[in-house]
């Protein structure tokens, strides 16, 4: 059997340099807000190539106070892809905004930039690009209309730790941006874990207030904060796993390469463009008969998923908001995407397993 993902596979190699963090942290009896999250956030920020990382409690936490640090007027209009994972919408709905929904580009997944300049209104407040499944926006074009336009840009970059646009890695274009370092991400935690980045020291000093209970000295509280802080010792798990993220990513890239390669047919690959380093979060394939391929695949032993089985506008929990909506790119994408096993937990042998299957898949 070739799972899908095998956290355990994945995390073994680093659990002696897990253990040795464990013992530190626990030794030195701190726990909240010490020297090992400042550690990862000084390390984390020098790997993104910015100039401040606050660590918080989640992904969609780091969303929702990205958002709130720019006091956006309740009612104003957030701009983000239709085809996202939820919790980018969230974090809108979360902070008294308005989701609009742009349809990706059916060749890349991501938002599309000439779709955002048609539905900016006078209301619009910022834009949320998702580098989604580990490869870049195109964020040349989104920060040219954000300037233009007078936006914020806030990215999600949850699926795109050390991804790269033209040299630069993701979070080091927007003005706030937000990871999350839930376990089966490429740079996750033992646990729920997330981060901020930003270069401006302004925006830092917020963040680290609304994370912290609205306060800069204890005790004494400025705005109306949360509890959502990067533990130690999950900051701690993370410095250790941060040293290894460009040996992980580079090993999900070579498994890339061996699925670019060998997959033959009408199975839709992912794009390769020059002047984009993706990181294959994810690697997905489209095909017209996605659910039969999944049941024959499981039939021959391998595990896959779909990401995503629903697209956000017709989850029940936003029925009421964008249920009458409909987003044709997205819900093509939703009805045909298949995600391949791609972990630092597989070897090339697994991959040419499966790329051998596929290609023996008869409709
Ligand atoms: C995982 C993910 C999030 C949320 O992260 P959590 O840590 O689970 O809160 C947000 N956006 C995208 C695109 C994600 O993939």
């Amino acid at each position: 059997m070739i799972e899908y993902e095998n956290l355990s596979g994945t995390n073994r190699s680093f659990l002696a340099d897990y253990k040795k963090a464990f013992a530190d942290v626990a030794k030195r009896g701190f726990y909240i807000l010490g020297q090992a999250v400042n550690k990862f956030e000084n390390a984390f920020a020098d790997y993104c190539g910015v100039k401040n990382c606050i660590g918080v409690a989640s992904g969609l936490d780091a969303l929702i106070i990205s958002l709130k640090i720019f006091r956006i007027k309740p009612g104003s209009e957030i701009i983000v892809p239709s085809n996202t994972y939820i919790a980018t919408i969230l974090s809108i709905i979360h902070c008294g905004l308005r989701p609009i929904l742009i349809e990706p580009d059916i060749k890349t997944y991501n938002i599309d930039p000439e779709k955002i300049e048609d539905a900016v209104t006078s209301k619009t407040a910022a834009i949320m690009p998702v580098h989604l499944y580990g490869k870049m926006c195109d964020m040349d074009a989104i920060m040219e209309i954000a300037k233009r336009r007078k936006l914020k840009v806030i990215e999600d970059c949850a699926q795109a730790h050390g991804a790269e646009y033209k040299k630069k890695k993701a979070g080091a274009f927007g003005h706030c941006n937000a990871f999350s370092f839930y376990p089966t991400k490429n740079l996750g935690a033992l646990g729920d874990a997330g981060a901020i980045v930003t270069n401006d020291p302004e925006l830092a000093q917020q963040a680290k207030m609304f994370r912290n209970y609205g306060s800069r000295i204890k005790y004494y509280n400025e705005i109306i904060g949360y509890n959502s802080r990067l533990d130690e010792l999950q900051a701690a798990f993370l410095s250790v796993k941060l040293k290894k993220l460009d040996e992980i990513n580079n090993h999900k890239r070579k498994l890339a390469a061996i699925y670019l390669k060998k997959i033959k047919g009408d199975f839709i690959k992912p794009v390769v463009q020059n002047g984009y380093h993706d990181i294959y979060h994810i690697f997905n394939i489209r095909h017209p008969q996605r659910d039969k391929l999944k049941k024959y695949l499981m039939d021959q032993g391998i595990k896959t998923e779909i990401h995503y089985p629903v697209p956000p506008h017709k989850q029940k929990a936003l029925h009421d908001l964008l249920g009458s909506k409909s987003y044709p790119i997205s819900e093509a994408i939703h009805a045909s995407t298949l995600s391949l096993p791609i972990s630092y937990g597989h070897t090339q042998k697994d991959i040419y397993e499966v790329a051998e299957k596929i290609n023996g898949f008869n409709q």
